[in-house]
């Protein structure tokens, strides 16, 4: 019998909603508990595929190829689990179930309306991971702030699903924020009062209160709110803000957040909480024996979350190594043969980011030939790969026009070419070559040293690809394919033979990093990295 979570937020956005999802679903597993969590989007965006990162970050791809919002890689690197394509769900996706449901003549002839058909479907979506039998929980975080016009039938669904289901199995946990007024010098209540207030009026009533806060609150307050907001003390949890997401757990295991949960759900028999490794991790991430510089290369930098799960990633990779990986933004489109020494030259390892699109191209291909040069260690991501084939065309293979054809069409010389089957491809939302796809690697190249065999599988999210035709010539002038797909030949890692630590790779490693399983390429490239440092004499302690 699965049991039903839901985490609404209040007052503003932004407040780690999926951060205390993933956190409370963690002490949940820790415990022994089967836990997933799914998040329902308002936005009318069928899924976020579309999405300019600005606009909403990455786009984090599950392994059946959904492209899905950021959380889920939240999800995923706590949870250490697979997310899939029922995990994310948005307003866009459940109109376009219902319209097209209409349009087959399912609702008989019936005005099709917000309540109940929009909120019927929604209520099926939230019960489905359920209905699978393969969890004891399942956690929803719904998107937005209460109080939106858009997240209102999400919050209906809830009070219908609480009102449909016993007691103990569904609770509400809503995530507020307790403001600190520096003239009052005062910790402030009102605005979560106001907030379990708006969703009362919705008729749900939140079983656990979590304030996020830059200040303790003292036993008076918490008393305080849950007076007003009508839970019981302990069910007012309070979420200081944290030095590294990753803390976030054994804050909420400090304020007992897992013990409500499960005194309310009437879970029994279940076992102390099991952080062994979650702790061994933090414990590296908090107190590294050394230092490289990163320089992560691409267009979005100005937003962070638009490389949310690469710098992940590198926080894995570097607690692995017992490193702390310090990121230095650098913006491609900035970039220039005159300066590329000036703003590579204190690096102890290059990333080249995925992207699209022309913009800031040729300062990644400068950012690369650099790299490749001064043997400083090299990873790209994707378009970042791309960019790699790209240099070593022009600059080794002396193809001086060599490109892409997603830059420029009219190339002589288009090393990485659309994807036969891309070609007739006319619509863009969830059209691109996505999910997990098998990798044969070359035996004694860097790539198997890293993954320690020979097969693989990778989540990929792209439209061009190497051009086979121009292989040859690579590998004869020491940039090898050491990574295939064993179906279609398609080129997925390239490494130069003649370098410390030189890869590129089609698909993004950083979509499988977890805190247990840091992803081995980032792995290796930190490792590179510090002796790259080493040999400078720059590591600092
Ligand atoms: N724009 C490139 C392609 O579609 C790379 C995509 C990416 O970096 N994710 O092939």
């Amino acid at each position: 019998m699965t049991k039903y979570i839901f985490v609404t937020g209040g007052v503003t956005s932004s407040l780690g909603k999926g951060i205390i999802a993933a956190s409370l679903a963690k002490l949940l597993q820790s415990r022994g508990l089967k836990v997933t969590i799914q998040k329902f989007d308002p936005y009318i965006n069928v899924d976020p595929g579309t999405l300019n990162p600005y606009e909403h970050g990455e786009c984090f791809v599950t392994e059946d190829g959904a492209e899905t919002d950021l959380d889920l890689g939240h999800y995923e690197r706590f949870l250490n689990i697979f997310t899939s394509q029922a995990n994310n769900v948005t307003t866009g996706r459940i109109y376009q179930t219902v319209i097209n449901k209409e349009r087959e003549g399912a609702y008989l002839g019936k005005t099709v309306q917000v309540i109940p058909h929009i909120t019927d479907e929604i209520k099926r979506r939230m019960l489905l991971l359920g209905d699978t039998g393969n969890y004891d929980i399942v956690i929803t975080e719904i998107g937005g702030t209460v109080g939106d016009i858009e997240s209102l039938p999400f919050v209906e669904a809830v009070r219908q699903l609480q009102w449909e289901m016993e007691e103990e199995d569904c609770l509400v946990v809503h995530l507020t924020l307790i403001p600190y007024l520096k003239a009052a010098k005062e910790l402030k209540t009102k605005p979560t009062q106001h907030s379990v207030k708006l969703m009362s009026e919705n008729g749900v009533h939140p079983d656990i209160i979590v304030c996020r806060t830059e200040r303790a609150l003292n036993q008076e307050l918490k008393k305080k709110i849950a007076l007003f907001c009508n839970v019981k003390t302990e069910a007012v949890i309070e979420a200081m803000d944290a030095s590294s997401i990753y803390e976030v757990p054994l804050k909420m295991l400090n304020e007992g957040l897992d013990v409500i949960v499960l005194k309310k759900l009437q879970i029994n028999g279940y076992s102390a909480p099991e952080l062994g490794k979650w702790k061994e991790f933090l414990d590296k991430l908090k107190y590294p024996s050394g230092k490289v510089t990163i320089g992560l290369i691409g267009k979005y930098i100005e937003l962070q979350d638009a490389y949310k799960s690469i710098l992940e990633s590198f926080v894995h990779a570097g607690a692995m190594n017992e490193c702390k990986v310090q990121i230095v933004n650098v913006h491609s489109e900035f970039v220039t043969e005159e300066n590329v020494a000036e703003k590579l030259g204190n690096l102890d390892g290059l990333l080249v980011a995925p992207g699209f699109g022309k913009r800031g191209v040729e300062g990644k291909i400068i950012a690369v030939q650099y790299a490749r040069e001064k043997k400083l260690p090299f990873f790209g991501i994707c378009l970042g790969m791309q960019m790699a084939a790209i240099e070593f065309a022009r600059n080794v293979l002396n193809l001086k026009d060599a490109h892409s054809t997603e830059m420029d069409e009219n190339t002589s010389n288009p090393v990485i070419d659309l994807m036969e089957d891309q070609k007739a491809v006319t619509t863009k939302g969830g059209t691109m070559r996505l999910g997990s796809y098998p990798c044969e690697l070359k035996l004694g190249s860097l790539a198997n040293a890293i993954y320690g065999q020979s097969y693989i599988s990778e989540r990929h999210r792209h439209r061009w690809e190497f051009n086979n035709a121009y292989l040859d010539r690579f590998e004869k002038a020491g940039m090898i394919a050491s990574g295939k797909n064993p179906a279609t030949g398609l080129v997925e890692i390239i490494e130069l033979k003649d370098h410390p630590f030189f890869i590129g790779v089609q698909y993004h490693p950083e979509l499988k990093s977890t805190v247990e399983n840091p992803q081995p390429i980032f792995v290796n490239f930190i490792k590179a990295a510090r002796v790259f440092a080493e040999s400078k004499g720059t590591e600092k302690k």
